[in-house]
């Protein structure tokens, strides 16, 4: 006979989907005979993955007179019938059946008694979720049992005392602990199985503790038998990173301290449940986490003092369905007692404080408590206060809803200074507004209060800041494949195996759209085959894109506009608004009212992203970004002057009266240097729009109609659409021939320039000299000078093709991983 001592013994505990179904509980029962080879095992039992939610279900729905909770009750029977199939041979299956049997008849008495009364009290609710457990653990006895293997299977309502707290009982470990040592270190058996999760009061009526709680049965049972370890077996890897659910890249955490473990499950990692901890901590039993389906895995080792990594930051967790109380007013200022009075007035309504925050003005107490519990905090606390508000001392308690805490756990992060300024600049470049933030003075712990529907991006983007140095996602949405939109598209899809490798940049394109249709993608789209899928997309309306963009709210977020128009443009103030960084080669914004211009700027600047239009001027040529460093560095600019049109830069160069004016238009036109409407290039809009925003860079205030434009073209030409107008440029070819003659005969080259010179702008065609800085520019190319202090004498040039869907794209592309700030 084996009698266990108790330093040769172990408790396996085995989650709901360890547990699901025949073929899973064959897994568990390889990983237990695995450990009785050595060691007494107490095998602790969970409920079949789904059961204990559907018993519940199953009893609000008999509560409520729906007498479908009798189809609930059929597929819990089914579920336990099917795995008493897949575990036990047909011969020796008979006792098992009716064991499943007998219990879900005793379920469905319990079940129509609700049913008549049309009542279920929180006593009757425990009763029914105890059959979850009571079921599972009796199937893996029934399977010890078939293949003959010595065991002992007993009711842990029998072994686990508490009081009659139903739905969360709080243990009498006095009364548990001796329970358990007499009844199990009394048994010959190397195997105890027993069900997880329920106990019994003093009277022997069933209670539970707590969802989630049969880890914590585990650690009663290890600290009872003073284990030498308890192993909690689920379905991942290990205590990780993040929630592997909302992080992709969430990773297992080899070893990890008591403290933190415990932060990390109290703050929401589902893994482990936060009571479970506190007892096994206290009686030094090592705690490790394995996943049954990869039990070759290490898992988390939960220990004293773990090694020390890299990592500052050991995890990071949330919970969401939070309200916020602020009790406020000038009357707290320096009186003492406010607090307590206020944690009293909670306590008496067992209401679970997760968070507190002051200020250091003392002007206010925010606390964050659950949903379900924020009304009864609500009158609890103005009741407890009734004299103080009535007296405008203080303010009625207000609450905020919808809300969720987001933690950062490592013991370490205390000698590590500026993890918090990490954490603020991640959330804030991704719009993420934090409303409370709470940092214990042990720095094991920092946690902010934001919206819930931030959660996602929220933990993404904080694990790419800790976790993920070396890999950061960027999320772009195309407006446009014309011209640029397509060589952007391609550079794109070229490119990113090198960003990926070289900048550890994951640049995902999640929506494209054209002027028609969109299409969508939350896990980006596939760049080799973009037209198919947009062709056969949805129909595009633009407010709907956007608010997609914004029901995404995914992190990193970038909104690239690569057309030409006004409605586009349209949408980057509510973009900006929430954070999501706007790139456009599109001018129209930029070229609009100055109020609109100045108000994206700002919104830019508010809401901590960018607003990026390099392709504006000069395509690829760094001109703005030229500008605005001058600027920033303290100088100031005097004058500027420029040929800002590749397209007549490139008719002008080309034109020498042998073929028609006309014709060299087409084939500017034909080579993609044009806007989309010629039109714009050849009456020297584009080219005014192009100073106006060079002017409005360099710092001021002017509006389109400030720009004198003289136009060469006669105005006929601009009367009709595009087919007319280029009628009427071969109508009017020997005006074009008489401005090119006149010019030659001088030794000039015509040249559509741009200047700007104190406060003032002006467009026309010159004619200038070979003395000029401007008669060397060839083919399409700009040229902007900038005279400013600094360069007074000789101007600062910037100079190349000013035209083209290569180079724009380009130039977009950089602005793109500029706003992505890479
Ligand atoms: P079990 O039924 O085995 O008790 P649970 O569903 O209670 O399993 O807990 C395991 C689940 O917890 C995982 O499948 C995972 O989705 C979720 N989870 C949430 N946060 C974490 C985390 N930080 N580490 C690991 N798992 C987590
Ligand atoms: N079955 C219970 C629940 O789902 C206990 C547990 O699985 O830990 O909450
Ligand atoms: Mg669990």
């Amino acid at each position: 006979m084996r009698v266990p001592t108790p330093s040769f013994m172990q408790v396996l505990k085995f989650g709901g989907t360890s547990v699901a179904n025949g073929a899973n509980i064959l897994r568990v029962l390889d990983i237990v005979l695995e450990a009785a080879r050595q060691d007494t095992v107490v095998v602790v039992v969970s409920a079949l993955g789904g059961i204990t939610d559907a018993l519940m279900a199953a009893g609000q729905r008999a509560a409520a007179g729906q007498a479908a909770y009798q189809e609930l009750l059929l597929h819990i029977e089914q579920r336990h019938l099917e795995a008493v199939k897949e575990l036990i041979p047909v011969a020796s299956q008979s006792a098992a059946l009716s064991q499943v049997k007998r219990r879900c008849n005793e379920l469905e008495a319990i079940c129509s008694s609700v049913f008549a009364l049309g009542e279920l009290s929180a006593r009757t609710l425990d009763r029914l979720m105890s059959f979850g457990e009571l079921l599972s653990s009796q199937l893996v006895a029934a399977r010890l049992q078939a293949t003959g293997t010595a065991h002992a299977w007993h009711d842990s309502r029998a072994l686990i005392r508490t009081n009659s707290r139903f739905g969360a009982a709080e243990v009498d470990f006095a009364t548990t602990n001796q329970l358990i040592r007499d009844c199990v270190a009394a048994g010959p058996q190397a195997i105890h199985v027993v069900p997880g999760f329920i106990a019994a009061d003093a009277a022997g009526t069933t209670t539970t503790l707590g969802r989630g709680g049969s880890d914590y049965s585990g650690a009663i049972f290890a600290v009872a038998l003073q284990a030498s370890r308890l192993e909690i077996w689920t379905d991942v890897s290990g205590m990780m990173t993040a929630d592997p659910r909302l992080v992709r890249h969430a990773q297992p955490i080899a070893h990890i301290s008591y403290q933190e473990a415990m932060e990390l499950s109290h703050f929401g990692a589902k893994v482990l449940y936060p009571p479970t901890i506190q007892p096994v901590m206290h009686a030094g039993i090592p705690l490790r986490i394995k996943n049954t389906f990869a039990p070759a895995d290490y898992g988390t080792l939960v220990e004293v003092a773990p090694p020390r990594t890299r990592d500052t930051v050991r995890g990071i967790s949330s919970i969401g369905g939070l309200t916020l109380l602020n009790l406020e007013g000038s009357g707290m200022v320096g009186v003492p007692g406010f607090s307590k009075r206020l944690f009293e007035a909670l306590a008496r309504e067992r209401v679970n404080v997760i968070l507190i925050t002051q200020s250091s003005s003392e002007h206010s107490i925010s606390v964050a408590v659950g949903a379900a519990d924020a009304e009864r905090a609500r009158t609890a606390v103005d009741e407890e206060f009734a004299h103080e508000i009535s007296t405008r001392r203080l303010e009625p308690l207000r609450l905020e809803t919808g809300l969720a805490i987001v933690a950062l756990v490592g013991e370490s992060m205390k000698n590590h200074p500026g993890i918090s300024g990490r954490l603020f600049s991640a959330l804030g470049h991704n719009g993420v507004n934090i409303r409370a933030i709470a940092q214990g003075s042990s720095e094991k712990n920092i946690s902010t209060v934001i919206q819930a529907s931030d959660v996602k991006k929220a933990i993404n983007v904080l694990h790419e800041a800790f976790f993920e140095v070396e890999y950061k996602q960027i999320n772009v949405f195309i407006v446009g494949v014309g011209n640029v939109g397509r060589k952007l598209l391609g550079q794109l899809q070229q490119q990113q195996r090198y960003l990926l490798d070289k900048l550890q940049l994951q640049l995902r394109v999640v929506a494209l759209a054209n002027s028609r249709q969109y299409v969508l993608d939350p896990n980006g789209l596939d760049l080799n085959t973009w037209e198919d899928r947009l062709a056969q997309g949805q129909e595009l309306q633009l407010n709907d894109l956007v608010e997609q963009i914004h029901a995404l709210n995914l992190r990193n977020s970038v909104f690239v506009d690569v057309t030409a128009a006004a409605e586009v443009a349209d949408c980057y103030a509510a973009l900006l608004a929430k954070s999501v960084a706007v790139v456009a080669c599109n001018k129209v914004a930029c070229a609009s009212a100055y109020q609109n211009y100045a108000r994206l700027k700002s919104l830019a600047r508010e809401f901590n992203t960018s607003f990026l239009f390099e392709t504006n001027v000069g395509a690829a040529l760094p001109v703005i970004g030229t500008l605005n460093d001058l600027l920033r560095s303290g100088d100031v600019v005097q004058r500027m002057e420029a040929v800002l049109s590749g397209t007549l830069n490139f008719v002008f160069n080309h034109y020498d009266g042998r073929r028609p004016f006309a014709e060299v238009v087409r084939q500017a036109q034909d080579e993609g240097y044009t806007e989309p409407d010629p039109r714009l290039d050849l009456s020297g809009t584009d080219v005014a729009r192009k100073i106006l925003i060079l002017a409005r860079e360099a710092g001021v205030t002017m509006e389109m109609a400030d720009i004198d434009n003289t136009a060469f073209l006669p105005a006929a030409c601009l009367a009709g659409d595009v087919p007319a107008f280029y009628e009427q440029l071969a109508a009017h070819e020997s005006h074009f021939r008489q401005l090119y003659d006149a010019a030659t005969a001088a030794g000039r080259k015509l040249r559509f320039v741009a200047s700007y010179n104190d406060g003032q702008a002006a467009v026309g065609l010159q004619a200038v000299g070979p003395d000029h800085d401007l008669y060397q520019l060839k083919g399409k190319d700009n040229v902007v000078l900038f005279y400013t202090n600094r360069y007074a004498e000789q101007p600062l040039v910037v100079k190349g093709a000013g035209a083209g869907a290569d180079v724009t794209a380009a130039g977009v592309f950089a602005d793109l991983m500029r706003a992505a700030r890479v």
